[in-house]
């Protein structure tokens, strides 16, 4: 009795704290989207004083109250849903408690300070301008984490963030095979390859036919626009806002429609994740207890958020069976530029493996190598192996290693990405831990649904959809990711699905055996 009523009370606290934070973002999904510039001043005060009072209410001392109570009412180590979110209470408590309010000020400053001193550094070319911020940002970095560390390395504490229980040194592990994989694979289409035509991919095409097209697929995938939306921002994103209200964006580029038709495939992989969570009858899926506010009501980590957006965005959209299903849709609603098409000439056109100097514009083929670089400098930055005065020296080194591109300034090399002016550190390898569960899973997927190909040529995805809801969406933080990735395949975190994975697309598609 007592056990289940400080449960309740738990329960209800944290639903109220999501209810906070659910304002602040809708707060920024409007500032994204609709706002009047005008507004941009009065919106921060806004935003500023939902997230003050969102922090005061989670890391309240009542709140580990409430925590401690349920640690000694029940056993947390047992697999109930019950026990999870008490665990994973207990994770994000003490993860904001533990850095004392000064460190956490001193980082907004240094950060702030940072990003403006990165914007400059990046447009002039200059990284020793950008260095003592970069240094100074470290230090604290490397502060925090020693708050929060439990022993073993530092940069543990930081990934943790991100992609809780993952530790660097198992993610090195499957790294450094990967990596030399995938850099001989990408070697061996650069020297010996015949690149497929990929004319179809500069057609002209007016926006509105886009959209029109990204929405239908959005919805024959299973994305609901009753409980999601589609708009438009610079920067695409996706945040489940509250239950019910999944809100994803894209933009549109007349003369490159693969950018919002992956741009939009990929946000609805995270929306359909969010639509998935299980968060009781106003989300459609009354069969499991409502879990809105609690941790299992939430995705495990950003990898596994990731492995679902690449999943749509690349193992269905650029394959065959999806150009099958799509093309005469295509036709219908963007024109011209598709009749003289076939499915398999735009699934050659989509999968492309050419080095390049900048991550965000770079293909699935090379992608991983570019986050595996960063993985290894950035967890050198903050053990003390590396300094920043040898980051551009180190960078360039490896670009030529396992990319073969020389990088000829900063601005395309070290400068080129924001995370680390922001302190984003262990952000990174959850972009590349993202494919390696993605790969895994279908893996799995197309093991237990045999004709999925057929399905998706049939514009069938409901027993893949219904397989994710299962397997991962339903499970919120129950289990860790790779746990999870184990619960639905049947083994640990492998390099060897993704590799497979794409040298049996990228090698055909370049005429090698
Ligand atoms: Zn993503």
């Amino acid at each position: 009795m007592t056990s289940a009523s400080t449960y309740q009370r738990l329960s209800d606290y944290l639903r109220e704290c999501a209810t906070l934070h659910a304002v602040g973002n809708v707060l920024g999904w409007d500032q994204e989207t609709y706002m009047p510039s005008g507004g941009a001043s009065s919106r921060a005060e806004h935003a500023a004083l939902i997230a003050r009072l969102h922090h005061e209410r989670v890391s309240d001392p009542k709140l580990g109250e409430l925590i401690a109570g349920c640690e000694s009412e029940l056993d947390v180590s047992q697999e109930t849903i019950e026990a999870a979110n008490v665990r994973e209470a207990r994770r994000d408590y003490d993860r904001r408690t533990k850095i004392p309010a000064d460190l956490v000020s001193r980082l907004a400053e240094a950060r702030s300070a940072a990003q403006h001193a990165w914007k400059d550094a990046r447009t002039n070319n200059d990284f020793p301008a950008f260095r003592p911020h970069l240094d100074t940002v470290l230090g604290l970095t490397r502060e925090m984490a020693t708050c929060l560390a439990d022993g073993g390395e530092l940069y543990d504490a930081l990934l943790d963030e991100y992609e809780p229980d993952a530790k660097a040194a198992d993610i090195e592990a499957v790294f450094t095979p990967l990596r030399q994989r995938l850099s001989d694979l990408i070697k061996d289409i650069a020297d010996n390859g015949t690149p497929p035509n990929t004319n179809v991919l500069h057609a002209n095409i007016p926006a509105a036919k886009q959209e029109a097209f990204g929405r239908f697929v959005a919805e024959s995938c299973g994305f609901s626009f009753e409980r999601g939306r589609l708009d438009v921002t610079v920067h695409p994103f996706c945040e489940g806002v509250a239950p019910g209200d999944t809100r994803m964006t894209t933009r549109y580029r007349e003369d490159s429609w693969t950018d919002a038709l992956y741009g939009t495939m990929h946000e609805m992989g995270h929306g359909l994740y969010e639509q998935g969570l299980p968060l009781g009858e106003r989300h459609g899926r009354a069969e499991l207890p409502d879990q809105h506010g609690l941790p299992c009501g939430e995705a495990v980590s950003l990898g596994m958020h990731e492995s679902q957006s690449r999943l749509w965005e690349n193992a269905i959209g650029r394959s065959e069976a999806f150009w099958h299903f799509a093309l005469p849709h295509a036709q219908r609603l963007m024109g011209e530029a598709f009749s003289d098409q076939t499915p398999p000439s735009l699934a050659a056109a989509v999968n492309t493996a050419t080095p390049s100097l900048i991550r965000v514009e770079a293909d699935e083929g090379t992608y991983n190598l570019h986050v595996m670089i960063r993985f290894e400098l950035e967890r050198a930055l903050i053990s003390g192996d590396l300094s920043t005065g040898d980051l551009s020296a180190a960078w360039n080194d490896r670009y030529k290693e396992f990319l073969g591109v020389d990088v000829p300034r900063d601005r395309e090399g070290c400068l080129q990405d924001v995370h680390w002016s922001f302190g984003l550190i262990g952000y990174f390898p959850t972009y590349t831990l993202g494919n390696l569960h993605m790969a895994q899973l279908w893996r799995a997927i197309r093991r237990d649904l045999g004709d999925i190909d057929a399905q998706v040529a049939r514009g069938e995805f409901a027993p893949l959809l219904s397989w994710l809801r299962t397997h991962i969406h339903q499970h919120g933080r129950r289990y860790s990711a790779n746990e999870l990735t184990k619960r639905a395949t049947g083994e640990d975190l492998s390099p060897d699905p993704l590799v497979e994975y794409l040298e049996s697309k990228l090698r055909p598609n370049y005429g090698l055996g």
